[in-house]
């Protein structure tokens, strides 16, 4: 055998993987696609100067886990930076609420804004903390249906009666958030938050989105000083220093399997061979392109990528970014800038997704990492990243994105104007990643940045899909990570710790 274990894809699940299984001891090798590690937690400097994330950047999940104490990430470079406030919301009549990391200093913040809105908040934290934690921790284990049973027996619950901490959990996130706040400020700054996994306000059986809100105050909102992608140098690094290989430009052709049981890769015209093979790919790319026809897994023709759901404007900017409600420059550009009206207007871009049109009015998240980090720009410059929503992948009247992308980008600027005139003369550079992009560049197939809706029926014990959902593949020997098995998407590397949890296992 050339390893004890390949691992497919070097995204942040894959390297978590690897890294726990070259800890182990174990001979392992890493086959990358890109030119660069970290699939979508990367950083590269795309305009001279700038470094730019190519994915995801605000590192909030991955802190509710101990996986950078454990892999002992901060030997291997990574310095993490925690952003506080961690939310910032500006609304037009120029009342800006902000979420810090201290639950008191939010609740009193809150209370002096809207009398009523404190205590409206610490209710809602002290009804579901509890909850919340349940959850991370059913996260860091194999959704098996005994896992979930024991999380939620052993765990600490709601102090609130089943039947009504079932009422919300059932319900779409929006109607919990009526149901505890009467300020739809506040119901709009959290909703726009829950939206970021990707089901809408309005979809019933999302209130989980919306109810582990209090596992912000645990873990905040931090960044990888130097940009997103030094979480994944440094996983890198840790892999290399412990005997691993990690090499990029060596797309993986095909997983060899013999006597039904994975034994290997293709990778160009060379064959590697291993006790074990790990895909950290998209499912679909896993099942439909990699695996040899015979194993593919019926359940494959089931899986809902859906219809991409945002986009991502990338801007290096001459100058920092002057919002008109800040008082305080600097505390407004620290934390993620939660740029969304009311709820109305969240449903309203959902509207148009549904009918297969970009948002003309989009909520925006805006990020200024550049506040916190001087590294990233050179001096008195600033990145600027919008995130906006809805953007579906395919789009109504056979238009292409290639074609409407620079409208859909200048419109995410006016709307940024809004809260920030002026923004556009400072532009020196600037990368839209648009649902179409994200697919090509990135292999998000349909621009979905979750890899699969996160919605119930894909979710646990149903990611990728159910029969599948315990890491382990179709054939023996074959295991499965990534944003395309539980916990789902986002900076988390839950699913590249379980996985290698359930390999270390088997191996062992
Ligand atoms: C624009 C954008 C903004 C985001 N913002 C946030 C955010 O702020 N916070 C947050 O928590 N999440 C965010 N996300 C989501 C989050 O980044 C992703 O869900 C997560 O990083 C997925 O990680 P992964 O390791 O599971 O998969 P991926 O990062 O998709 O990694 C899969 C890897 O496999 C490689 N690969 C595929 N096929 C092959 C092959 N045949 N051979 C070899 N290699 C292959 C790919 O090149 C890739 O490197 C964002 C994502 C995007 C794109």
């Amino acid at each position: 055998m050339d390893y004890d274990i390949v691992i497919i894809g070097a995204g942040h699940n894959g390297l978590i993987t690897a890294a726990y299984l070259a800890q182990a001891g174990y001979r392992v090798a890493v086959f990358e696609r890109r030119e660069i590690v970290g699939g979508a937690v990367s950083t590269q400097e795309r305009v001279p100067g700038y470094q730019i994330d190519l994915g995801g950047s605000a590192h909030i999940l991955i802190r509710q886990t101990p996986i950078v104490e454990e892999l002992e990430l901060d030997a291997f470079g990574l310095r993490y930076i925690d952003l506080d406030p961690m939310f910032i919301a500006p609304f037009p009549d120029g009342q800006t609420l902000y979420i810090y990391r201290d639950l008191q200093k939010t609740i009193d913040h809150l209370e002096a804004q809207i009398p009523g809105a404190g205590k409206n908040y610490h209710n809602f934290v002290s009804d579901w903390q509890g909850f919340a934690r349940t959850m991370r921790n059913l996260f860091l284990s194999s959704p098996s249906p005994w896992q979930i049973g024991k999380q939620f027996i052993v765990g600490e619950t709601s102090p609130l009666p089943w039947h009504e901490e079932l009422r919300h959990i059932l319900r779409p996130y929006e109607q919990v958030l009526q149901s505890y706040f009467d300020a739809p400020k506040v119901q709009t700054l959290i909703a726009w938050m829950a939206a970021q996994s990707g089901p809408p306000p309005t979809e019933p059986l999302t209130g989980p989105f919306a109810l582990w809100h209090p596992l912000y105050h645990d873990g905040g909102v931090a960044r990888p000083e130097g940009g997103s992608g030094m979480l994944t140098q440094a996983l890198r690094a840790h892999i290399e220093a412990h005997g691993g290989t990690v090499e990029t430009d060596a797309a993986v052709d095909e997983i060899l399997v013999e006597q039904g049981s994975a034994s290997g890769v293709r990778v160009h015209d060379q064959i590697y061979t291993s006790r074990a093979v790990c895909s950290a790919t998209h499912a679909r790319e896993t099942f439909d392109k990699l695996l040899p026809e015979q194993y593919r897994p019926d359940q494959a023709d089931g899986l809902r990528i859906g219809n991409g759901f945002g986009a991502m404007l990338r801007l290096a900017l001459d100058a920092p970014v002057e919002y008109t409600h800040a008082e305080d420059g600097e505390e407004a550009r620290t934390g993620l800038q939660l740029l969304c009206r009311d709820l109305s207007q969240l449903r309203q871009a959902y509207g148009e997704y549904l009918g297969n049109e970009p948002s003309k009015d989009p909520p925006l998240v805006a990020m200024t990492f550049s506040a916190a980090d001087d590294t990233l720009a050179p001096s008195g410059s600033e990145v600027l990243w919008l995130w906006g929503q809805y953007y579906p992948y395919e789009l109504a009247d056979n238009q292409s994105w290639n074609k409407i992308a620079d409208d859909v980008a200048d419109r995410m600027i006016d709307q940024f104007e809004t809260y920030a005139p002026g923004i556009r003369d400072h532009i020196v550079g600037q990368l839209f990643q648009h649902p179409a992009w994200l697919e090509d560049r990135l292999g998000l197939f349909r621009g979905n940045v979750m890899h699969l809706e996160m919605s119930i029926d894909q979710m646990f014990a149903g990611r990728p899909t159910l029969g599948l959902a315990s890491y382990r593949g179709p054939v023996d020997g074959l295991y499965l990570t990534g944003a395309s098995t539980h916990p789902g998407g986002g900076i988390m590397g839950a699913a590249g710790r379980n996985a290698a949890r359930t390999i270390l296992s088997d191996l062992s």
